[in-house]
């Protein structure tokens, strides 16, 4: 089978690994403050607190920046569920905003829509989740103008966008959004295992989150609420949680970091290839906008057939062929805990017509930085196939 996403471990990474379990330190020893340092100054940004999900970094990011009962989170429909429960364990309401049927990201029009209308209601969302979708940026700076005006945060779920730009800076920069957060998923670009990480321009944010990420607990006497009563003393002022991501993890981010570039490349050449490929198939290759470049996570074609009838067909045919596609995302909002939600709040499975469509005719196709070219072919061979 030829899986739709798959780590590559090297030898240096095993190396990296390896070392740090001949070391003093399994967790909260060198490695970690290494890794964050490499991807704060590959990003352009001025911390980074890397933790042990990108859904533990969306949680303690909701939480930094104040979210609980009584507000709203909005994001899109087609993302992993992640993207809207770091909402509810905030005790918030999530409320979802259509996708732009091009680029699959959260559509600037329609969220620029529903501020209106939430203004009038009194009922303005207070962190909006844009999320990079296959890779590709949301266009941030007009959702950075919609957030000057109507006064909400903006956390980026980068999970599939590390190594991507928007308008010439990296991903990550935040400097059009509060928090920026990636996975180090395997199957994302570049990989600590499990692993997440939460980078801000704002310190105090960053110190909320470092907090956060440890048990809410401070072994700086200045922020303690009494005089320390020795070198021992620490002082729990919060409630935080353990998120905290290990040396062993952070070690092999570290090794990694070092062919992100080269992943990045190679997942363009890769995609550029299936656009020729495919070319003449009657399926939708990726539209890619012009304001930057994608970290290419996921290879997303739309196959014809409204109804979905079509593609559920060309799906089991690849998988049957051993082509391991896959289908990114079920919208959030048919989810049959959002759908419960959604009777409350007031949205429905028919609310979001361009992700219901585009979840009708989407599959991703196997795209990663070790797909050689002979399987590229055999995945094209086999789509051809299933087409026919
Ligand atoms: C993978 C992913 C997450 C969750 O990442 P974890 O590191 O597995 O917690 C969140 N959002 C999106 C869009 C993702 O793709």
């Amino acid at each position: 089978m030829i899986p739709y996403g798959r780590q590559e471990v090297t030898q240096a990474d095993i190396d990296a690994v390896t070392a740090v379990l001949r070391s003093d330190f399994l967790t909260q020893g060198p490695q970690v403050p290494r890794f964050e340092a490499s991807v704060a100054g590959y990003c352009g940004v001025r911390h980074a607190l890397a933790v042990n999900s990108a859904t533990s970094a969306l949680h303690i990011a909701c939480l930094a920046l104040g979210l609980g009962t009584g507000d709203w989170l909005w994001t899109t429909p087609i993302t992993f569920v992640a993207s809207a429960n770091c909402a509810r364990y905030c005790g918030a309401q999530v409320d979802f905003v259509d996708i732009d049927p091009r680029t699959f990201n959260i559509s600037v029009d329609a969220l620029r829509l529903k501020l209106e209308v939430a203004a009038g209601a009194g009922r303005l969302p207070k962190i909006v989740v844009p999320v990079h979708m296959a890779g590709q940026s949301c266009d941030m700076r007009a959702i950075h103008g919609l957030a000057q005006q109507y006064g909400f945060c903006i956390i980026e779920d980068a999970s599939h966008a590390i190594g991507g730009r928007y308008l010439d800076e990296p991903v990550g920069s935040c400097r059009y959004s509060d928090i920026t957060v990636f996975s180090f998923h395997p199957v994302k670009i570049i990989t600590t295992a499990e692993g997440g990480m939460a980078l801000t321009n704002d310190a105090a944010l960053a110190h909320r989150m470092a907090l956060l990420r440890s048990h809410g607990i401070t072994r700086d006497a200045s922020e303690m609420t009494q005089v320390p009563d020795g070198g021992w003393h620490y002082q729990q002022i919060e409630l935080g949680f353990n998120y905290r991501m290990t040396e062993l993890q952070a070690a092999l981010g570290v090794s990694q970091m070092e062919r992100l570039d080269a992943y990045v490349a190679r997942r363009h050449a890769l995609a550029h290839r299936y656009d020729q490929l495919l070319a003449d198939l009657p399926v939708q290759a990726p539209y890619l906008a012009d304001y930057g470049y994608s970290a290419f996570h996921l290879y997303i074609i739309r196959v014809g057939g409204a109804g979905g009838a079509n593609r559920a067909k060309v799906f089991d045919s690849l998988r049957s062929q051993g082509i391991g596609v896959n289908v990114h995302y079920i919208p959030v909002h048919t989810q049959p805990y959002y759908a419960r939600l959604g009777q409350q709040v007031g949205y429905h499975a028919a609310s979001f017509p361009h992700a219901n469509a585009y979840y009708a005719q989407a599959i991703s196709l196997p795209l990663y930085a070790t797909l050689s070219d002979a399987q590229q072919d055999e995945v094209a061979g086999a789509l051809r196939k299933a087409l026919a």
